[in-house]
């Protein structure tokens, strides 16, 4: 397998996201998440954040992977991108929708060949509504767990998942949600990173819970994600279709900042974003997290002044 810096642009082996976090200077390391762009203009705000970012040093960055074709394309070409053309550490999300195994193999390929040896294995949802039923490949995998063991058996990759602070909305209950974590981390996944979440203390219990369950398991590190929110309504779609919630008191402070108008007061909203964002970054830093994973939604600009707050980052100019 290739690894990043065969191709001659970074000299070494690639690390793992579990290295690079623990041997991060900072004692807590943050990283940011982009999207696959829709279309060049996307893809030119994309590269303006992936350059700012690159000034700042995140431990890693990750691309995610969408349901269809095209975006499935570019995320494996900016993938490559960032790792050859750039001096970031890229983690290319895959998932199960729609692929056989013998797809999901070629798309495994097509990241090594990129010198991508960091994987987030995950499921996925369905096309089209997120929420409705999942449909399996006739010739696929039916969960992460079984896309972390493929992958790791096609060579030395290093590979994450996901994993849920208010449980995921598939799930009975908390319990059967941190039995399948586990599962996936036995099955030989390294880290998770949660889905954005409002209330530092679910992802506390979530850490407890999986302590708990199994000590060793329980020493991989689970990386918070964090949405700096900077609109009313982008957000209330992003929870809607991830199944999560947006906790009563946040939406009733949300929605007085944005006021009544036809158009909400986006600077307003903005500001109580960076706020919360910041005062959970400080609280999960208080508490050990092992990095802070920022969802850019492709911008620099929020990501950076909360960092900016944290002391991670300079004034944006
Ligand atoms: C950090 C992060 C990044 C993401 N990136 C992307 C992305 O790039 N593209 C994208 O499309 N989606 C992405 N998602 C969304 C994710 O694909 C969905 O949340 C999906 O519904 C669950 O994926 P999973 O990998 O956790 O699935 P799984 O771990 O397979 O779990 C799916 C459901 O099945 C249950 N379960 C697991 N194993 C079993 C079993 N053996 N028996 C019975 N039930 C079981 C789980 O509790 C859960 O309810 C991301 C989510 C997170 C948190």
């Amino acid at each position: 397998m290739r690894q990043t810096g065969v191709r001659g642009m970074r000299p070494g082996r690639t690390p793992s996201i579990v290295e690079r976090i623990t041997s991060d200077p900072r004692s807590t390391p943050f990283s940011v998440e982009f999207y696959p762009p829709r279309n060049e203009k996307e893809e030119q705000r994309l590269w303006r954040a992936v350059r700012t970012f690159e000034q700042l040093h995140p431990a890693f960055v990750s691309l995610t992977y969408g349901a269809g074709g095209s975006t499935r394309d570019r995320t494996v070409r900016i993938a490559g991108q960032i790792a050859t053309e750039t001096t970031l550490l890229p983690v290319a999300h895959l998932t199960a929708v729609d692929h056989s195994i013998s797809e999901l193999r070629g798309l495994v390929g097509s990241y090594a060949d990129r010198g991508i040896v960091n994987l987030l294995a995950l499921r996925g949802d369905p096309p089209g509504d997120p929420l409705g039923d999942w449909v399996m490949h006739p010739e696929g995998v039916e969960y992460a767990e079984e896309l972390v063991r493929l992958i790791r058996e096609l060579g030395d990759f290093h590979v994450g998942v996901a994993s849920f602070p208010e449980g995921h909305y598939r799930a009975k209950d908390l319990d059967h949600d941190t039995y399948y974590l586990l599962n996936k981390l036995r099955a030989g996944a390294d880290y998770s990173i949660t889905q954005m979440f409002f209330e530092v203390e679910d992802y506390l219990r979530l850490r407890d819970r999986v302590v708990a369950a199994d000590p060793v398991q329980g020493e991989k590190p689970i990386i918070p994600g964090l949405l700096p929110i900077t609109s009313l309504k982008q957000v209330r779609k992003i929870v809607e279709l991830s199944g999560s919630q947006i906790p009563p008191y946040l939406e009733e402070r949300l929605a007085r900042a944005a006021g009544s108008g036809p158009e909400e007061d986006r600077a307003e909203v903005r500001k109580v974003g960076i706020e919360l964002a910041t005062k959970m970054s400080e609280r999960l830093i208080a508490e050990g997290a092992p990095c802070l994973h920022f969802c850019t939604l492709n911008f620099s600009r929020a990501t950076q002044e909360v960092l900016t707050n944290l002391g991670l980052a300079p004034v944006p100019a």
